[in-house]
């Protein structure tokens, strides 16, 4: 802590893996031998630059531009960059640790990485968008590449701006490298179902939990925060399921639509027309908006998906959730639960499954995206969807196995941990002192 301060979100990060991880230390007295604890927490590159650039009335900004490349043991650096304003080094580290465990997960051979930007694209034309992006690749472009360091999209960092981003770096580099970027269009290098598999994935995640235990999606109410471009997809393969999403949100307030929120018309509100979340309520006049309202603790459901933001459930929430009949919380965001509402949830017999196990769905459906850039190939819809459904079967069942193998039945959290990080630790230790 003393050697990164202010880091306030890699902190939580680090201590929520190193609780879990003691007994794979135990079994592997060579991890400590090694140092594999202390070389893993600290990044292999950070680089931090500055974006200038110009809005539509001819002002400057100047914003922050980060990638920290986390760790390369399994593969190239592989993880998002997020546009957001709250983004500073804390954050970036936070989720460059989080990815590394999650790609370790996947089976796939991707290192971790993240990166991304203080700038708000919120309320910003398309232009400055694209002048923002531009100016960020400037200096990006010499960081990155297919065999060192492959970004894509988070918070803020959607099919536009990863257009953006991709012209920028082959216009730099006279390169036509499509796995540069993962998350790209379809007209040009995307792969499908790279768009719905963070949604798709938590959803199949939570469908697999649930079928474990007897139990299934069908018929349930859910409530899903966010509503991005995680929010969207795991609402769309919720539906898809038989259950009903009764409530979503923005950072603006949520909506209640008691009768299940109308796809179309969210996907109208905010993937089109980049409104805020209360413009829904005019096109479904019997659905409620609630303005800075919090809908953990005022919509009852049985299962839970947090997929907005960290930290967005707190103690008093998950009291909230259990009090209203929860049963199952998914992660679709990154670190969306405080520590003790994750205690909290334990205590209550509440299943939990986290974010780099649930949501690892988009760095998969990303790698398949490699692979087909790779290959010049390119999948049907469902096909991709299939390989999708199989990667998630396969990390719950690697979480589910490992938390047998070490006395902790059910604890997805010790799953998730324990096997990304041994995962990890091999390959560190057999590439020897690097
Ligand atoms: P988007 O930018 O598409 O959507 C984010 C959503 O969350 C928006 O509705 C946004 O509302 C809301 N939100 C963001 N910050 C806050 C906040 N501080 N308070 C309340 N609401 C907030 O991002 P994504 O859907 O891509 O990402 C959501 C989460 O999922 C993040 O934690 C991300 O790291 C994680 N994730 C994303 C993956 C992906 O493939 N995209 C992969 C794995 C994880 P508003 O518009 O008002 O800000």
């Amino acid at each position: 802590m003393q050697r990164n301060p202010g880091e306030l979100e890699f902190h939580q990060a680090v201590r929520e893996v190193l609780d879990s991880v003691a007994p794979a230390l135990d079994k592997h007295p060579e991890f400590a031998e090694a140092k594999i604890i202390e070389r893993i927490c600290e990044p292999e590159r950070q680089i931090i630059f500055r974006v200038p650039w110009e809005d539509d009335r001819g002002e400057v900004h100047i914003n922050r531009g980060f990638r920290v490349e986390f760790n390369s043991a399994l593969g190239p650096y592989k993880g998002g960059l997020r546009f957001h304003p709250s983004v500073y080094l804390g954050i970036v580290k936070f989720l460059g640790f989080e990815q590394l465990f999650k790609n370790a997960l996947t089976g796939m051979p991707i290192g971790g990485g993240k990166g991304g930007s203080d700038f708000d694209p919120k309320g910003r034309s398309d232009r400055e968008v694209m002048r923002f992006c531009q100016s960020f690749m400037t200096e990006l472009y010499r960081h990155i590449g297919e065999y060192t360091d492959v970004p894509a999209g988070d918070i803020g960092v959607g099919g536009r701006e990863i257009g953006y981003l991709f012209g920028q770096y082959k216009r730099i580099t006279n390169r036509y490298e499509s796995g540069v970027l993962t998350g790209k269009g379809l007209s040009y290098g995307g792969a499908q179902v790279r768009r719905e598999a963070t949604g798709y994935g938590a959803v199949f995640f939570a469908e697999e939990m649930l079928r474990t235990a007897g139990d299934s999606i069908d018929g349930k109410r859910v409530v899903v925060s966010g509503s991005g471009n995680v929010a969207i997809y795991a609402i769309e393969k919720v539906h898809q399921l038989g259950g009903t999403v009764v409530a979503c949100s923005d950072s603006s307030g949520y909506v209640h639509d008691d009768k299940g929120i109308d796809l179309e018309v969210l996907k109208q509100v905010k993937e089109s027309r980049r409104q805020r979340i209360g413009q829904y309520v005019e096109h479904r006049p019997h659905a409620t908006f609630a303005p800075g309202g919090n809908l953990w603790r005022n919509v009852p459901c049985a299962v839970a998906i947090p997929s907005a933001t960290q930290n967005e459930i707190d103690a008093g929430d998950a009291a909230a959730l259990i009090a209203g009949g929860c049963t199952t919380v998914v992660e679709g965001a990154n670190m969306p639960t405080t520590p003790e509402a994750v205690r909290l949830f334990a205590e209550a017999g509440v299943r939990f499954a986290p974010g780099k196990a649930a949501n690892a769905g988009g760095v998969a459906a990303s790698a398949l995206e490699m692979q087909q850039n790779a290959s010049r190939d390119s999948w049907t819809f469902e096909y991709s969807e299939q390989r999708l459904q199989a990667v998630m079967r396969e990390i719950h069942a690697r979480c589910h196995a490992t938390a047998e193998e070490y006395g902790m039945p059910g604890n997805y959290v010790a799953g998730a941990n324990i096997d990304g990080f041994r995962r990890v630790a091999e390959a560190m230790l057999a590439q020897g002192l690097i």
